[in-house]
Order: structure tokens, then sequence, then C-alpha cells
């Protein structure tokens, strides 16, 4: 499933290509991907494409945005000749002919270019939006880790009231958003903490260095276009991230932690893998 650091990447990407583009005909080759009526989309020029938590946004010349979950298998692909943008799951739709057997969505826009919304496994959704409901949609999350504006003060008010593991507090959307398991697991070796204390043992000083830890991860993540696990499909330009070959714990198991030299060990915590240094991690 896409991180923000990988959701990040696509927003960017896209940025760069969709504002001004105009829609001529919206395909919906799967109706359970699509909310709201897309015949409102037809003749609409896109302004922005902005993202909040693990939800990118498209906005338009008019009252209303389309929201974008990738969930487990989303990708956007964005055609242009023979030129490709985007990101997301890497499969073979990737380098296929648009639309493929995977494409729920798909626009035209009226400069011949394409942008395609592909699903394997059908959990990611768009949804046309208005202002009211987008902001209802946000509701549910807390600010992003990489948000200007989140302090030390509010995520130590937020591990103090729960008593559940650390790792999974920080998991949890509605303390702070965009901290999935493989960008946890590495915060948690840089700030030199515990995954298993529970959230509310940590001092000022502890939040802190988590706080710090995890900023630098996450823009590590967003400098190197996220992570891309599938090694088949990692060399094609411009789709894959790098984040993988500089892990700190996260897929190391057995290898040797890069602060102590101690072996990094693997269990299950809450049915997610948790990665960790059980010396510098104690
Ligand atoms: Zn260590």
């Amino acid at each position: 499933m896409p991180e923000l650091p990988e959701v990040e990447t696509i927003r960017r990407r896209l940025a760069e290509v969709l504002p001004g583009k105009q829609i001529r005909q919206v395909d919906l080759h799967s109706t359970r991907s699509f909310g709201g009526d897309s015949s409102l989309l037809v003749g609409r020029t896109i302004t922005k494409v902005t993202r909040r938590a693990k939800v990118l946004q498209f906005e338009f010349d008019f009252e209303a945005a389309l929201l974008t979950h990738l969930k487990m298998t989303g990708q956007l692909i964005y055609v242009a000749g023979e030129s490709r943008v985007g990101g997301g799951h890497p499969t073979a739709d990737w380098t296929q002919s648009l639309p493929s057997a995977h494409t729920r969505i798909s626009y035209y826009f009226t400069d011949q270019t394409e942008l395609h919304f592909n699903d394997m496994r059908l959990f990611g959704w768009m949804r046309l939006l208005s202002p009211a409901e987008v902001a209802t949609e946000f509701a549910k999350y807390g600010p992003d880790i990489n948000q200007p504006d989140l302090t030390v003060e509010y995520l130590a008010q937020q591990l103090q009231t729960r008593r559940v593991a650390l790792k999974l507090a920080l998991l949890n959307p509605t303390v702070v958003a965009g901290l999935g398991n493989i960008y946890v697991c590495d915060t948690l070796n840089l700030a030199r903490l515990s995954p298993f204390r529970p959230a509310n043992s940590l001092t000022i000083q502890e939040v802190e260095r988590l706080f710090e830890a995890a900023r630098a991860i996450i823009d590590r993540g967003i400098a190197l276009n996220g992570t891309t696990f599938d090694g088949k499909y990692v060399t094609v330009d411009g789709l894959a991230g790098g984040y993988q070959n500089e892990a700190l714990v996260y897929g190391r198991a057995g290898a040797a932690c890069l602060n102590c030299g101690s072996t990094i060990t693997k269990v299950q915590q809450a049915g997610r893998g948790t990665y960790y240094c059980g010396v510098c991690q104690k």
C-alpha cells in the first residue's frame, strides 16, 4: 500500500502536467470505483493537484473536488504520446497499453493526453465531492506528519492519552496522518525508541526525538520518491522510488543495525511486521 511519500511523489509528478488540462470525456470502466456524477467533469479544467494524508485531491474551475485514494493496488498514469507520468502499485500496467484490464476510470483531455486510474483489487476510489463533503472526509484525519504547523506539544498530548504500544499509536491516522508501517519502523529506529513501549510512557524529550526522526524519515522518503519493493518494475523510468535501498530497519530482518551492528529482529505486532533493533531500541 502506498504511504505518504509515495502519494506525495505522485502528486508532485501530476501537479507538473495536469493543471490547465480540460476534460473532454470520462470513461467509467468500473462504476464502483467512482462516486458522484462523472458527467459534471466534462468541459471542466483541472486547476490544482493537492494532497491530505494519503488522499489526492484534484481541484477544478468549479466548486467541487475529485478525491482519490489508491488503497492497496491503485495507480495513476498520465499518458502524453510516448511519455508516461504517475505512480502507484508496481504492476505490468505501468508499461502496457492503456486502458488495460485493470483500468477503472479513464479521463481524456482536449489536447489528446489521458489520465488512467488502474486498480487491480478494486479497493481504491475516486469521488467527486462538494467542498462541505471534502471537509467531512478530511476531518477523519489528524494532522499530516509533515504539515508545517504540527507541533511537538500536539504529538505529546496525543500520546499521553494512549496506553497502546507506541508503534500502534503512531499508525493511528487520527493521531497523525501519513506514518505508515515502513516509515514508522524506521522512525522508531532513528529515534532509538522501542515500538512496544506504552505511548504514554514517553518523556517530552523522547517525543521531541520522535518528532524530529519522523520528519527526517518522511522527508527522506519523499526525496527518494517513496518506496518500491517489486524489483521487476523499479527500473521503469520515473515511476519507482528508491527508499527501499536506504531503509534503516524495514525489510532488513537478520541484517545488521546501521547504528550498532546488532541483528535486526522482525515480529508481528497487531498483524503487521515490526522491524527493530533490540539493542538500540530498548
Ligand atoms: Zn541497533
